[in-house]
């Protein structure tokens, strides 16, 4: 009760926040002057789509449609034909991008690492055609921003499931392939 009435009498309150404020106003400010100070996004961080190439620069997308059959939005278009020797022929491969909701699903479905999503941010536009990305499209956003050693981090730490994800502990019976079984009686 004394306490309750001592707080109202001096104004306790707002002498506490009076000092939150003027301790606020000694330290650094955190706000980054957006565009000329930026933060390097972090690893991993869901960005602008991208097709990836292999080490020769052929497109390692193979159309089999893995990634547009899981896309919650709908947004992933892949138009293949057969070629002379019966293989598919990726024609085209269209993702609209403003339907995008970036939960990474087409990227964790691509069995061949085709398809990623780069920690590119700023392409915001004033047009629905500029954010409609083509196949070409897609392929230069690998050029420009996942190429070399960066690419191949990328699929190191957020591509799965790798090989050694397979891996079991050694009393464990797993089946083996032929190839592999020859190669350990040969050990
Ligand atoms: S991140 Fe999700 S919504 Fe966006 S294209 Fe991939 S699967 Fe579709
Ligand atoms: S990006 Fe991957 S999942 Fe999608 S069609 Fe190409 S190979 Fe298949």
């Amino acid at each position: 009760m004394i306490k309750k009435m001592a707080k109202k009498l001096f104004l306790l309150e707002i002498v506490k926040a009076m000092g939150l404020t003027f301790r606020m106003m000694l330290t650094r400010p955190v706000t980054r002057q957006y565009p000329d100070e930026k933060r390097p996004a972090f690893p991993g961080f869901r960005g602008l789509h991208a097709l990836a190439r292999r080490e020769d620069g052929t497109p390692r997308c193979v159309g089999c449609g893995l990634c547009s059959a899981v896309c919650p939005s709908r947004c992933i278009h892949v138009y293949t034909s057969e070629g002379a020797d019966h293989r598919k022929i990726v024609d085209g491969y269209d993702i609209e991008v403003l339907r995008c909701v970036y939960c990474g699903f087409c990227v964790e479905a691509c069995p061949y690492k085709a398809v990623v999503l780069t920690e590119h941010f700023e392409y915001s536009d004033y047009t629905r055609e500029a954010l409609f990305m083509n196949k070409d499209k897609l392929l230069s956003n690998w050029d420009n921003y996942m190429a070399g050693a960066k690419g191949e981090e990328y699929h190191k730490r957020f591509w799965r499931p790798m090989s050694e994800d397979f891996k079991a502990h050694d009393d464990q019976a797993v089946f083996r392939g032929a190839k592999q079984k020859e190669l350990s009686n040969a050990a």
